[in-house]
Order: C-alpha cells, then sequence, then structure tokens
C-alpha cells in the first residue's frame, strides 16, 4: 500500500531529522563557546565577566538560530501530524466479536506477527490487534486486524509498522488466507 509507505517514510524523516538538529545545534552551540574562548577578539575584548558572559551568550545565539528555527518549524509539523491522528480516530476501538472471530479464522489460530529471523511466530494468538494502531488513525476493520499473542502485541505498541513488516505479512499471509481478499494488511481511518 502507497501510503502506508509515505505515511511511515515521512515519520521516519521527521524523526531523523530532529536528531539531526539537535545535534546540529549542541555541535554549533559548543563550538561558538570554544571559538569564543579561544579567539576572543572578534570584537574588543570584554573586561568584565558580565561582558565576557554577554558576549558568549551573543555568539551561541548567533550559531543555533537557524536550526533553533528549523526546530520549531518541525515541532509545529509534528504538533499538526498528531492532531489529524486523532481526529482520524474510529469512533469504535474494540472490534466486534464477528471481526474477531474471523479475524482468528483467517490467521487458523496462530500469531500473525513475527518471532525471530523475520519468520512468523509461532505462538497461538490471543489478542485482536490493530495494525495500523488505533491512536494514529487505524480502521477497526477486518483489514486492520492482526492475530497476535500476548507478547507479539506488547512489543508492537502504538508504533505505526513498517512497510517492509506489512509487505512481508501480506506475503505469508497470502500463503494461509483462504480468499484473495483477505490478505491485505492495515487501513486507516480518513479524515473526517
Ligand atoms: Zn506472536
Amino acid at each position: 500500500m502507497l501510503e502506508l509507505k509515505l505515511i511511515y517514510w515521512a515519520r521516519q524523516s521527521l524523526r531523523l531529522a530532529m536528531v539531526a538538529l539537535t545535534i546540529w545545534i549542541i555541535a554549533a552551540a559548543f563550538f561558538a563557546v570554544r571559538s569564543n574562548t579561544l579567539h576572543p577578539a572578534v570584537s574588543p575584548r570584554a573586561t568584565t565577566v558580565t561582558g565576557v558572559f554577554s558576549q558568549m551568550f551573543d555568539a551561541v545565539l548567533a550559531a543555533v538560530a537557524l536550526p533553533g528555527v528549523l526546530v520549531v518549524v518541525l515541532i509545529v509539523t509534528v504538533r499538526v501530524i498528531q492532531s489529524r491522528d486523532v481526529r482520524r480516530r474510529d469512533p469504535v476501538r474494540r472490534f466486534t466479536r464477528q471481526q474477531r472471530r474471523e479475524g482468528m479464522a483467517r490467521a487458523g489460530g496462530q500469531c500473525e506477527m513475527e518471532g525471530g529471523f523475520s519468520r512468523r511466530c509461532s505462538r497461538p494468538a490471543e489478542h485482536g490487534d490493530h495494525f495500523y494502531p488505533w491512536s494514529k488513525g487505524g480502521s477497526t476493520s477486518l483489514q486492520n486486524f492482526v492475530a497476535a499473542c500476548s507478547k507479539c502485541n506488547r512489543a508492537k505498541g502504538a508504533r505505526i509498522p513498517s512497510t517492509a513488516l506489512q509487505e512481508r505479512l501480506e506475503r505469508r499471509r497470502s500463503v494461509y488466507a483462504l480468499f484473495d481478499d483477505a490478505v491485505r494488511v492495515g487501513a486507516r481511518q480518513p479524515l473526517p
């Protein structure tokens, strides 16, 4: 599903950008302090303690201004995404008994998540899980239902699954699901 690919990579990039900007800010502040201490004679050297500190403060502020603005932009973007996730939330959170029954039957009662080495977990399924997390706007539908053991259920948490996991799960499902239209996994609610 192209949509999940976009969502997943957009969020991964945001996370990476945040890490990069944090490193940039720390490094910029560090070098600003260092060059100010080593070569303070850029402007007439301050003679008082307050003067030294205010010079250093100005240097640090100038150095972190650009990454600082970018961090603010990033935080605003993340907030917008989060509020849209909340607006997408399916009013129905719990799967119906019918969905549970069909989902468990589709999985043959076995956990559909992954144990080690990208292979299917061998434990019996105990939970019906939202593949695309409910809290992030995942649908309470049979397509978004995955059968999971309690260990995989806990390990998965409310993270958006990677597209690689989605592809592997669909490939495995194409072997054990009885109907072709039961292979697809993951569904997200439209914005209201
Ligand atoms: Zn499992």
